[in-house]
């Protein structure tokens, strides 16, 4: 196939076999693509095939087996994102989220621009947490989960607390609470910004402060959600898990 130009992101990389690597790379045009390095640490390219690179690339392209990089214009890596652990670590579920959420060599512009857009809110100390969760629960279609947090399931009616129901697979106001006696007894906030954060443009998201003790229930929440609709499980969200008795010991 002919050399074409695309954006991308390291997703990671593996030693194969002696000197060579294999590198996978989210393109902007053509999905996530498998890219064979030869003599990867003597090549030019080396230092710009570390994990979370931004790169601008001329590649050739092949919808079977791997594909070969012939030139780098641009590379950039993120600097906060390198340089705290906190920022890492959210930035890798995030990667690896997109990373499972679509198939191999599958074409995805808009989860590409909706994958950087939330690194480069991470990467300007906006709150880590909050992009997470918006980045959660809008990619939450790609596993083809369609949840509504906007209106109750049996009336409609938006201007009640909510809570959410997995009988329903959607929320349900105050006057229908007892159409599902196991319903989560989420509270109602957590519902109202969920609703907004997965209608939330990130080219314009406004400043949020939320408690402590609210963000917690959003995360609880989330986690509810991915255990019952997603059921991926994936090594960097233990280690966010984690990490909230890493920030304890730090304060
Ligand atoms: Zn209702």
């Amino acid at each position: 196939m002919q050399n074409v130009e695309t954006g991308g992101l390291v997703l990671f990389s593996r030693n194969y076999r002696e000197q060579d690597k294999l590198v996978k790379i989210f393109t902007e045009s053509f999905g996530k693509r498998m890219f064979f390095v030869k003599n990867a640490n003597k090549s030019k390219f080396s230092s710009s095939l570390q994990n979370f690179t931004q790169l601008e690339l001329v590649a050739a392209i092949n919808d079977e087996g791997l594909s070969f990089i012939s030139d780098i214009s641009d590379a950039t890596s993120y600097q906060f994102i390198n340089s705290d652990i906190f920022a890492q670590s959210y930035a890798s579920y995030i990667i690896s989220l997109a990373d499972v959420a679509i198939p191999d060599n599958h074409y995805d512009a808009a989860l590409y621009g909706f994958l950087m857009k939330s690194l480069e809110l991470i990467d300007n100390k906006i709150d880590m947490e909050i992009v997470t969760n918006i980045f959660e629960l809008q990619i939450m279609s790609r596993f083809g989960a369609q949840l509504d947090f906007d209106q109750c399931v049996c009336c409609h009616r938006q201007d009640l607390p909510m809570d959410f129901s997995k009988k329903y697979n959607g929320c349900l106001c105050r006057n229908h609470f007892d159409e599902d006696m196991k319903r989560e007894h989420i509270d109602p906030n957590v519902i109202f910004l969920c609703h907004s954060f997965m209608a939330m443009n990130l080219e314009t998201l406004p400043t949020i402060n939320i408690s402590d003790e609210l963000k917690a229930k959003i995360r609880c929440f989330i986690d509810l959600l991915y255990d019952h609709y997603i059921g991926v499980h994936l090594k960097a969200k233990k280690f966010i898990d984690g990490l909230s008795d890493w920030a304890d010991i730090m304060k």
